[in-house]
């Protein structure tokens, strides 16, 4: 029998009906949506959300505006799955605001995400000051992503890449015999050099640092190739003799010099294991020709108010604000031009509009020439909020996924004007939100429940706000009408401090800071202020630079190495308080793989020992499967046609590449030989298939599993299969794993927690959870540091660092440190009226 869900409020004609949606956990939900209207999807982490939001009303949205253009995506789209829902009625077509989990970011920049790169093309092209007897140049020009505009010596990169003596010889205190180039191929191609510097006079068993300067040179920059003979195994005396007697060489050996070879495999290699080896000892080094700025020279000569358009996109919005303001009002310009004169005023005019609905979003602190990849998920997905409000499109549903993200509490009215805004142009807006301020401000409220994972998935309620007030299995309900109390305070006093002196990293400029030790420490300030350069930038590369690596989940996450050289520069040091901390760790919400390959069960390293006990088994034993057998990377025991994956991966033209189950194994990842051995009647796969919540039943016996699957539980995962592939974790979901991770090593004392706005992607009640074990690791002797915004987590901290007072060059101070009460009490703080008001 079905369990409908029931609407509780009646939705208006005007609505989106969705019938039997199935989709991940979601229950066969029937629920009706109204249509232009600030509709809010809420409950707990895992419950579903998502997979109402996104994986059914945003993907068949998409899935039938892709249908009525090509049939041939058609047939993409089904084999990769088609979401699960009997029928969606009355579905505009959909815009997602966020781009889909783990995707990554798109090379680019807040000014072309916004396209206001494009006007302020138009601005130097028809309005700039061009230096006498220059041409005008087009708005092309001033691009260089464009031929006509790009740094010829660059190719509008900015930097070239370059091979140096410090990539290619980290180590001069070795001889060349003992590999001192280690930019130069191993094995025999690396003999054969040496050899070759043997014949050519060089002695290669002194230190490289001991080589004269000219020789190192040359053997690293030459672009020569000398052909000489070879005496393998000669040393340069005995070559000398061989070579004056004329004895016969064992071949005739070509040298490459050392930049030359890396630079060569770069570009050339098919392999991406030998461009990777070569891109190790590259470096990006600012063009000497643009000096970074990517542009031709005619097109740097040209300025508005004084900068080049390179400089002028490198100021924070706010400035430019300033900057446009005179045009805008058209004070510039003498009367001598007024053709100019009015298009710099219309353009100037339509800028300043664009920029203030950013600033309104808190983005004032943004420049444009910003790469989106360091940008945070909150203020990416505001920026397209924020272009979208320009937009002029009507008629379409906006699905977002919490807007609310990265923003200060001061900010909060801003972001709901926005939504306003869009609407009544009359759009819909689909939105996922934990914050009370937006729940409250919704003309509809879909709240899925009541738990997560297989406890949750059905619409507990779907109506107007108020009537949430009865629904008593729902977890918002207890936190979105009053009375409920906060989280718990401890009130520590700290142990010792860290002493960060003279700290640099963009808008923090010399600036010291205490952060207390054996306690729990909110950073707070608005957006922009400096949070994230001071916690997770400044403090958490000089603690790894004092421990030497730290400790984090990606670290076999291949980073691009080109991207390598372009952090900002850090200034400062940690003048006290480093003898009291052991260890740095960073949780955070980056994806823990990217590939179906990692799942919950390897990550934690239950997998392990689970494989032994298969391995264990009268029946492994008897064929003579090992531990490796029931391991799906290994080509023995798994699906040869998936290799292990479960999945196939589709490949879809302009969107991110899907996967669909293995036609050969149904997503069991096993070979059949493999399955046919059982544990206690469960094959392998099984296993795998498992929740955490089952698999502890089953496991109870055995220790080395059932512990981690214990912290699982304690950090309320209990919902996640075991086999889930770390793909379709949501960032909270991931955060949660790592923090299960790090429980489960044996509790040590005197370890900083580094988290940045580890709430985001929870509701309430899972802040609550996440702050009991928080607190739980400070009660164990260790130190947590937060970035946040939710002044409940504020308020339940030992000690708040309130930075600011204002965004970008207006803030990188701390305005004020102290207790809840000190740091509530402060006139002069903008976290301080919130922060009050959490606190009573
Ligand atoms: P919410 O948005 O409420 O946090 P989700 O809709 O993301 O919840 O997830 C609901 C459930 O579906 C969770 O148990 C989650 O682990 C699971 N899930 C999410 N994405 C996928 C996926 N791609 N495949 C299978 N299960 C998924
Ligand atoms: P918060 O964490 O308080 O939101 P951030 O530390 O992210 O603030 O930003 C502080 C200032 O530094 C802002 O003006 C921001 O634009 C700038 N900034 C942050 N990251 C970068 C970066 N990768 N490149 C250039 N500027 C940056
Ligand atoms: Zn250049
Ligand atoms: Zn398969």
């Amino acid at each position: 029998p079905k369990a409908r869900s029931k609407p509780k409020s009646k939705a208006p004609a005007d609505c989106v009906r969705v019938r039997g949606a199935r989709e991940h956990n979601l229950k066969d939900v029937d629920v009706d949506i109204p249509r232009d209207a600030l509709v809010v999807f809420t409950g707990v982490s895992g419950s579903g959300k998502s997979s109402l939001a996104f994986g059914t009303l945003f993907a068949e949205a998409q899935r039938r505006y892709l249908d009525s253009i090509s049939p041939y995506a058609r047939r993409l789209i089904d084999q990769a799955g088609v979401p699960q829902v009997d029928s969606i009625e009355g579905l505009p077509p959909a815009v997602a605001l966020q781009q889909a989990r783990g995707t990554p970011t798109a090379r680019s920049s807040v000014g072309s995400l916004t396209t206001i790169s494009n006007s302020l093309r138009m601005l130097y092209s028809r309005a700039g000051d061009y230096p006498r007897g220059q041409e005008i140049i087009y708005a092309d020009g001033f691009s260089p992503n464009t031929p006509a505009g790009a740094c010829p010596s660059c190719h509008g990169l900015g930097r070239i890449y370059d091979a140096t003596e410090a990539t290619m010889v980290p180590d001069r205190s070795l001889t060349i015999r003992e590999r001192a180039v280690a930019a130069w191929p191993g094995a025999w191609h690396g003999q054969n050099q040496r050899d070759i510097l043997t014949t050519l006079g060089i002695d290669v068993d002194v230190p490289w640092s001991k080589l004269p300067k000219k020789t190192r040179d040359w053997i690293l920059f030459t672009d020569e190739q000398p052909v000489v003979p070879v005496y393998p195994g000669f040393d340069v005396a005995e070559v000398q003799r061989a070579l004056k007697r004329k004895t016969e060489p064992a071949y005739m050996g070509t040298f490459t010099g050392a930049r030359r070879h890396v630079l060569h495999t770069f570009a050339n290699t098919q392999s991406a294991q030998q461009k990777k080896r070569a891109a190790r000892y590259l470096v990006g080094v600012d063009c000497p020709e643009c000096h970074g700025k990517r542009l031709r020279r005619e097109a740097l000569s040209v300025t508005f108010a004084g900068f080049d358009i390179a400089e002028f996109s490198q100021q924070p919005l706010d400035a430019l604000a300033t900057l446009l303001a005179p045009a805008a009002a058209g004070r510039t310009h003498a009367a001598a031009h007024p053709e100019q004169a009015l298009a710099a005023q219309r353009i100037a005019q339509d800028l300043l509009a664009r920029i203030a609905v950013l600033q309104d979003l808190g983005l004032g602190h943004l420049a444009l020439a910003r790469a989106t990849p360091t940008l945070s998920q909150g203020e990416l997905q505001r920026l397209r909020l924020g272009t979208q409000i320009r937009s002029q499109l009507f008629g379409v549903v906006y699905v977002m996924d919490e807007p609310s993200a990265g923003l200060h509490p001061a900010d909060a009215q801003a972001l709901l004007r926005a939504l306003d805004q869009l609407k009544a142009a009359g759009n819909s807006l689909f939105v996922v939100e934990h914050e009370i301020d937006v729940i409250r401000h919704a003309d509809w409220i879909v709240d899925v429940g009541p738990a997560a994972g297989q406890h949750g998935g059905q619409v507990l309620y779907s109506g107007v706000p108020e009537g949430l007030q009865r629904i008593e299995a729902s977890a918002t309900r207890r936190y979105l009408f009053a009375g409920h109390a906060p989280i718990a305070r401890h009130g520590r006093t700290p142990s010792a401090w860290l002493q960060l002196r003279g700290i640099h990293r963009h808008n923090v400029q010399g600036l010291d800071v205490d952060i207390p030790l054996g306690v729990f420490t909110t950073v707070s300030g608005v957006s922009g202020s400096g949070k994230s350069s001071l916690v997770s930038q400044a403090l958490v590369e000089l603690l790894t630079a004092h421990f030497g690596r730290e400790r984090d989940a990606d670290e076999d996450t291949p980073i691009d190495p080109l991207e390598r050289g372009v952090e900002a520069a850090l200034d400062g040091r940690i003048e006290g308080g480093l003898d009291a901390v052991r260890r740095l760790v960073r949780v955070d919400q980056k994806p823990i793989g990217r590939t179906p390959r990692s799942n919950l069960a390897t990550y934690t390293g239950l997998f392990d020992h689970v494989r032994k006990l298969f391995a264990a088994t009268p029946a492994a034993k008897r064929r003579g499967y090992d531990a490796g057998r029931f391991s799906f990377n290994v080509a023995k025991g798994r699906c040869s046609t998936c290799e292990g994956e479960g999945f196939v991966s589709v490949e879809l033209l302009f969107m991110p590449s899907v996967y669909a189950p293995c036609p050969a194994c149904h997503g069991r990842r096993y070979n059949a030989k493999t399955l046919e051995v059982t544990l206690r009647d469960r094959t392998i796969a099984d296993v795998l298939a498992m929740t955490v919540d089952e698999a502890a039943l089953f496991f109870a016996d055995d220790t080395a599993v059932a512990r981690p699957l214990q912290m699982l539980l304690e950090v309320g995962l209990g919902y996640l299969r075991l086999g889930q592939p770390a793909t379709e974790f949501s960032g909270g979901e991931a955060q949660r794993i790592k923090l299960a991770s790090e429980l489960q090593r044996a509790q040590r004392a005197g370890t900083v927690y580094v988290l940045d706005e580890p709430t985001t992607g929870l509701h309430p009640s899972d802040v609550d959870t996440l702050m009991r074990q928080l607190q739980a690791l400070v009660d164990a002797g260790s130190t947590v540091i937060v970035v946040e915004h939710d002044m409940r987590v504020a308020a339940a901290s030992d000690w708040i660092i309130d930075m600011g007072p204002g965004a970008g060059d207006a803030g990188g101070q701390v305005v004020v440190a102290g207790t809840p009460e000190t740091v509530a009490r402060h006139r002069g703080s903008r976290t301080a009226p919130f922060l009050a008001e959490a606190m009573s």
